[in-house]
């Protein structure tokens, strides 16, 4: 049977991404997106440019209700309660129900919640959506201390932010430096070392309790040390949000589990984006990605699935971050065995390569070298064979050997 409707729960770049592409390939049938934060809009600059008050709103959109209505994309505000994956049934929370012949559920992830005495009261602040930022931005003025557990990807943009809007900022995580498995160790410690250089505190150590007081709250680690801030947030990762797969008994295992054409274990249902996981046919699960660009990609791939097309071919991973003035980029894979070769220039790292046994490039991460990035990328998914000393030499140009 022709594919007549598609529901899509979930507008983030995932949901938004597989709306568009469904347009894009000729789709011709109604696409609804349902989401209780209504019109699709981008969460990266949350920790970059919306939070330093860089962008509106409005700049955040995906694209311009006006484009939604010249596209026929119905935007539902509201939240999916529960799914009826035989009968195409999204029952949302205020009591309507709305019918497709498929659902894509794109409800992305949602922040780990620190599991310590005083980490659930209301004060205590996370950052996933545009509420969050509006409420952080409105409590970071000039001197006011903010605590932020996690150095992650989100911790260290928004310690970076906060530190250029007159924060006294406090990053603390268990490990140091974190981020190893995103970009090696070498640029790790680069990376982690300009917090402190920058005039952060950094501290090494566990978090084991958060006690509210008059003046805020204070964080006590393991071993006794304690913290006392105006302001604490939680950065400690995300959970994909399973809730409705999981409620409707579809498979799920840190994520809706999915195969190569983002269908979930119902053949009505499909998921995409920091909600999905894929299992591949032997059982095996691959490691659920968290970045924009894959939110993107899986939309597309749904999408092309949906209508029986060919699927893209969208290549290694990548992903993006931005803090301290300085761009940082990685595609492939860092974390795992093999070998690794740093390229410094005058004594500071700026990339670093993992190879296999082989000597074939798996991943490779670099601070503003969006350009080598790409190189790598092209080297990576062409499977060239590459030679660690050129790597190495911050004289070589690595498009002359992606070619
Ligand atoms: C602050 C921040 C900064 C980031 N920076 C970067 C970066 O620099 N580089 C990078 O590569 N990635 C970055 N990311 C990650 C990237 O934004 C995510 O990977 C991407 O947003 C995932 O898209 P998604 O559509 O899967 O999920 P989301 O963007 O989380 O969207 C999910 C949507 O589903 C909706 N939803 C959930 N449950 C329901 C329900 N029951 N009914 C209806 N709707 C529902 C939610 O309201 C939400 O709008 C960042 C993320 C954050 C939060």
């Amino acid at each position: 049977m022709a594919l007549g409707s598609v529901i899509i729960v979930g507008g983030g770049m995932a949901g938004f991404a597989a709306a568009r592409e469904l347009r894009a390939r000729g789709f011709s049938g109604r696409v609804t997106i349902i989401d209780p934060e209504g019109m699709p809009y981008d969460r990266p600059p949350l920790s970059k440019d919306y939070l330093l008050g860089r962008k509106s709103p409005q700049q955040l959109l995906l694209a311009d209700p006006a484009w939604f209505s010249e596209q026929d994309i119905a935007v539902v505000t509201g939240k999916a309660a529960a799914l009826m994956p035989d009968e195409g049934i999204v029952l949302l929370a205020d009591g309507r129900s709305l019918a497709a012949d498929k659902i894509v559920l794109a409800t992305g992830a949602v922040p780990r919640r620190l599991e310590i005495p005083g980490a659930d009261t209301g004060s205590v602040l996370e950052l996933r959506n545009r509420d969050d930022a509006d409420k952080l931005r409105a409590l970071l003025w000039p001197g006011v201390r903010l605590a932020i557990i996690g150095a992650g990807l989100i911790g260290a943009e928004t310690a970076s932010a906060a530190l250029a809007l007159g924060a006294q900022v406090t990053l603390i995580d268990p490990v140091s430096p974190p981020l190893v498995p995103a970009v090696g160790a070498h640029l790790a410690g680069r990376l982690h070392a300009m917090h402190a250089a920058r005039g952060i505190e950094v501290i090494t150590g566990v978090p084991a309790a958060i006690t509210p007081d008059p003046s805020g709250s204070t964080i006590t680690l393991a071993g006794g040390r304690t913290v006392s801030a105006d302001q604490v947030l939680v950065g400690i990762g995300v959970a994909a949000d399973t809730t409705l797969a999981a409620f409707a008994g579809l498979d799920t295992d840190n994520g809706i589990l999915v195969d190569e054409r983002q269908r979930s274990s119902h053949p009505n249902i499909y998921a995409v984006g920091d909600a999905a996981r894929v299992r591949l046919p032997d059982g095996r699960l691959l490691r659920r990605a968290e970045h924009w660009e894959h939110a993107r990609n899986t939309g597309a791939t749904a999408a092309a699935a949906l209508l029986g097309q060919e699927l893209p071919n969208h290549g290694a991973s990548w992903f993006w971050s931005d803090r301290h003035g300085v761009h940082v980029e990685g595609v492939g894979s860092m974390a795992g065995g093999g070998t690794v070769v740093v390229r410094e220039r005058n004594g500071v790292p700026v990339a670093s390569f993992r190879l296999d046994v082989a000597g074939y490039m798996l991943g490779c991460a670099a601070v503003d070298g969006g350009l080598l990035v790409r190189a790598a990328r092209r080297i990576i998914d062409r499977a060239i064979l590459v030679d660690p000393a050129k790597l190495a030499d911050p004289d070589v140009d690595l498009r002359k050997m992606a070619r």
